[in-house]
């Protein structure tokens, strides 16, 4: 028998009933059929899927398949196309979140999550912009990126505790 986890079930459906009305998943797929990462990757990536499953409350087998491929769960970038065609208005990405969020609390996460955290980190961003990338932007006559308060971005992950689970991570893989 599949086992129902109600307290990841409560918060997607608290996400689903967020302002004045109910959005409830169809199931019509327009999620998976828009999701780059899904047409890249076939059946490695199903957004459908994992709003019914979190839905449902079905933790232990959704992160049972993401320990078979963290891919599963871990491709989203997060880039809010499906947020934008979902014709039930279902915060797709935010449902996504939780299960991230879910999932670094089981200490379910990939092999390259401690690096991408401490770039973030450091950076204040996931892919930091090259000094070549700056020259090209001032030829074009476009200006620098904005600058990143790197110092909050520090403050903000100290809050969160994200420092425990990047060191149990690699301690755990040491
Ligand atoms: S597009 Fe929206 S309603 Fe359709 S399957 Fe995806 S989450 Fe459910
Ligand atoms: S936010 Fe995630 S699930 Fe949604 S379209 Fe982008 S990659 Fe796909």
């Amino acid at each position: 028998m599949v086992k129902a986890d109600l307290n990841l079930k409560r918060a997607v459906l608290d996400l689903m009933m967020g302002g004045d009305k109910l959005s409830y998943c169809m199931q019509c797929g327009v999620c998976n059929d828009v999701c780059p990462i899904s047409q890249q990757h076939g059946s490695r990536y199903n957004p459908r899927d994992l709003v019914l499953f979190s839905a449902l409350g079905y933790k232990e087998a959704l992160f049972a398949a993401v320990g078979r491929d963290p891919f599963a769960l871990w491709g989203c970038t997060a880039c809010e196309t499906c947020d934008e065609m979902c014709p039930a208005e279902i915060p797709i990405t935010e449902i996504i979140c939780v299960l991230k969020n879910a999932a670094c609390a089981a200490g379910a996460t990939p092999e390259f999550y401690p690096q991408s955290c401490r770039t973030i980190r450091d950076n204040g961003m996931a892919i930091p912009v090259q000094p070549a990338i700056n020259k090209r932007r001032e030829k074009l006559g476009i200006g620098l990126p904005p600058a990143i308060p790197v110092d909050e971005v520090k403050a903000i992950m100290a809050a969160t505790g994200i420092e425990n689970t990047i060191k149990e991570k690699e301690e755990g893989s040491a």
